[in-house]
């Protein structure tokens, strides 16, 4: 997100990480096919008690969270209700870190300055995608069982982000087109 005339001070950027199904492992044996919807309100939860309560939202700076580390204070921000210094490090599975660690490295390689400790990395923005999926026919996109029903874009689990669910429902629209229901 950044304003029109491109001139804040902040960039309030998403770093989206993979979570496979078998991240959820954890959650599966109590939650089964909503492995996903469990492991996703443990982290909200964890985020909202790291936080202090209210809307406030746990952070870390970009280099403490590199270095595992604590952030003894946080640079300013431009979320309105606050942040809280936390391990955001530790509040994450040991997996996700480390996948963040990667792409952040990266980052940092492409882009001269990205990891500084004038970032916060603040948690967590967990509803990037769905995380379950509904079933769908690879090549009609139709439901195995519900003829003429197409599972499409995020809700469905077929998407994560505009253009991915435009791309989606576009492919499902010519599905619907070309292929005869049943
Ligand atoms: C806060 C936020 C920020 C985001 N930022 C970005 C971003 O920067 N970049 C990016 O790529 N993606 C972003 N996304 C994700 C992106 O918005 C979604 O991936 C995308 O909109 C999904 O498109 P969709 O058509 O699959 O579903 P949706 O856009 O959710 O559309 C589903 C539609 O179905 C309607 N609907 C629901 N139930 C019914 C019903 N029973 N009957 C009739 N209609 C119904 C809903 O009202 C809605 O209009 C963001 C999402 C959120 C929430």
């Amino acid at each position: 997100m950044s304003l029109s005339k491109r001139d804040s001070p902040f960039a309030n950027s998403g770093m989206v990480v993979t979570v496979e199904p078998q991240d959820t492992e954890p959650f599966q044996k109590e939650h089964g096919v909503l492995a996903g919807i469990a492991f996703q309100k443990s982290l909200e939860t964890a985020a909202k008690e790291a936080g202090g309560g209210g809307q406030t939202a746990p952070a870390q700076r970009l280099t403490d969270f590199m270095k595992a580390r604590e952030s003894a204070d946080l640079p300013d921000t431009s979320y309105h209700p606050g942040l809280n210094p936390a391990r955001i490090d530790e509040l994450l599975p040991e997996w996700m870190v480390r996948r963040m660690h990667k792409g952040l490295e990266i980052f940092g390689k492409r882009m001269h300055g990205y990891i500084t400790s004038d970032a916060n990395m603040v948690g967590f923005e967990t509803r990037t995608s769905s995380p379950v999926r509904i079933p769908r026919d690879p090549e009609t996109l139709q439901h195995p069982e519900i003829k003429g029903l197409y599972p499409c874009g995020e809700g469905a689990g077929f998407a994560g982000g505009i253009v991915s669910a435009a791309l989606d429902g576009i492919r499902c629209a010519e599905a619907s087109a070309t292929i005869p229901a049943g």
